[in-house]
């Protein structure tokens, strides 16, 4: 493990030093509580022995400092505080800067150890509770069949590029894709075919879109691109190399049988003075994609307010 170590006295950290690599840990060396911040910065120490006295920065202030700078963060280093005060008092004092263990000098390596070993310990629960917090928030916002973002996390990410576009006042395009007939593929090949078929067409529109575009399962067999900064032109653009690359595509079932399906598109994007709602633009591209559907599928079909019975 890399630990770091802070003593203004030059043989009491050799020592230390020394005791820390027998036992195979990687040692970092400050000579005082500033340099042992800067490092701990530059390091990313998650282990820290600190002196209470010392120039510039003592132990307690380090601590106060460290923690300071987690402040919001989830992954919070192990901090000792070595120290020749035993009162119970320091001890409160020590710990309210936010040491999580003590050691009073002079001190057997043998408390040493099992100290740095109850802090390893909980160092690693912590990252072990940060790893499972991480997998499940991706699992919350990832659809499991596609692997794509699932209606939420679009929800999530489009409202932040929303904001940005705003502010920066371009367009914010969207496309809504339906496959066609997806019911007659569940039922004339089963849902595990019609399973291998959304994930195509998940990894299809994926690879198709551009940089900064991205795309999420927005229901049973409905995806959703977003597209920061295009308008309605760029995204026909989009929207019509999905459309050509999803319907060349030949899927092959167990049995060997060869299919095929394409999906029709609406796309809307507004800016200016026709700027709408994030949820009303989804709704655009929803009607633009009825449209494509009403007219014979396999086709794109662009938002125009002015042909819009429904318009608000
Ligand atoms: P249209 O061209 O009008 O869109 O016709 P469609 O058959 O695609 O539309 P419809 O809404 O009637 O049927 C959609 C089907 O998609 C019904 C539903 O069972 C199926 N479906 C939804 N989610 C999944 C899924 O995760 N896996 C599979 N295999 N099928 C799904
Ligand atoms: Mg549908
Ligand atoms: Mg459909």
């Amino acid at each position: 493990m890399k630990i770091l170590i802070a003593d203004d006295e030059m043989v009491g950290r050799r020592v230390l030093a020394q005791q820390l690599e027998g036992w195979g840990h990687e040692v970092l060396i400050a000579k005082d509580g500033q340099e042992a911040f800067e490092l701990f910065q530059e390091h990313n120490a998650r282990m820290i022995i600190t002196d209470w006295m010392m120039p510039n920065l003592d132990g307690p202030g380090l601590c106060a400092k460290i923690r300071a700078s987690e402040a919001g963060s989830e992954n919070l280093c192990f901090v000792i505080l070595l120290t020749s005060k035993d009162s119970s008092e320091d001890l409160a004092c020590g710990m309210a800067s936010g040491a999580n263990d003590f050691i009073t000098k002079p001190f057997h390596h043998l408390e040493l150890k099992a100290r740095l070993a109850n802090g390893e310990r909980i160092l690693s629960l912590q990252a072990e509770l940060q790893r499972q917090k991480e997998e499940a928030d991706h699992l919350a916002r990832t659809d499991a069949l596609t692997q794509l973002m699932n209606r939420r996390a679009m929800l999530d990410t489009m409202r932040l590029d929303e904001d940005r576009m705003r502010r920066e006042r371009r367009p914010l395009g969207m496309i809504m894709i339906d496959v066609d007939h997806f019911k007659a593929v569940n039922d004339n090949y089963g849902h595990g075919v019609g399973d291998m078929v959304l994930k195509g067409a998940a990894d299809c529109f994926a690879a198709a879109i551009r940089g900064g575009d991205y795309v999420g399962r927005w229901g049973g067999e409905e995806f959703l691109i977003a597209l920061p900064g295009a308008d309605i032109i760029q995204c026909a653009e989009v929207a019509e190399r999905c459309r050509k690359q999803l319907a060349s595509m030949r899927f092959t079932t167990d049995q060997g049988q060869m299919l095929q399906v394409t999906a029709s598109f609406g796309t809307a994007s507004a800016e200016g003075s026709d700027r709408v709602e994030l949820l009303d633009l989804v709704d655009q591209a929803d009607r633009a994609l009825y449209w494509a559907k009403y007219s014979g599928r396999d086709r794109v079909k662009i938002y125009v307010a002015s042909a819009d019975p429904n318009r608000k």
